[in-house]
């Protein structure tokens, strides 16, 4: 069988973080034995995604692109405050917690020297803009508790200006934990029981 259509849909699967080459094959056989339907649809929901979500210029956050994401454009949340986090997901997880109502910023991972990620890789430039204006007064650091996200806590807290008030979430956050898969209940006492830098 050399069909050329299957051969780049399975190896179009197995670009899929966790998607080995044998379940790629199965996604492919299972999209191509369906009712067209099945296929036509996966094919429209990620062309259309691809296209239409973009990155919020200002916090970093998923959005319609081109356009601030709904908390930017929050109007209620608190402006005083920004919260600190490596990726999109943790977001997500402290809103499901419901224990923060100011802005975020999403740095895009985090310092991993071993990795070859610098602060240059990372948005934090434009965190230094966003507390440029004088209306922020707080900092928290929402950052995994690993050593890539002490390094990264320890530099941000560095090049702040002092009348930035900087703290960390830590209380209850267990040593190894990324935030994304932390429960509600202990983002939002981790929140309660933020400490200053
Ligand atoms: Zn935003």
């Amino acid at each position: 069988m050399n069909l050329v259509w299957l051969e780049e849909l399975v190896e179009a699967f197995s670009t899929l973080p966790g998607i080995g080459k044998k379940t790629a094959r199965r996604l492919a056989l299972f999209v191509i034995e369906s009712d067209s339907e099945v296929g036509s649809r996966l094919a429209k929901a990620i062309t259309e995604a691809v296209s239409h979500i973009g990155r919020c210029p200002v916090c970093g956050l998923y959005a319609p692109s081109g356009e601030n994401c709904h908390i930017c454009n929050d109007f209620n949340r608190d402006k005083s405050i920004i919260c600190v986090v490596s990726r999109p997901q943790d977001v997500l997880a402290i809103e499901n917690s419901h224990s923060f109502s100011g802005f975020y910023h999403i740095l895009g991972g985090n310092i991993s020297p071993l990795d070859g990620i610098g602060p240059q890789d990372l948005r934090i430039s434009e965190l230094l803009s966003r507390i440029g204006d004088g209306k922020v007064n707080e900092l928290i650091l929402a950052l995994d508790n690993t050593v890539d996200g002490d390094t990264t806590a320890h530099y941000i807290s560095s090049i702040i200006s002092s009348d930035v008030k900087v703290s960390r979430l830590a209380a209850g956050l267990p040593f190894g934990g990324e935030l994304e898969y932390t429960d509600g209940v202990t983002i939002s006492r981790a929140f309660r029981f933020r400490t200053s830098f």
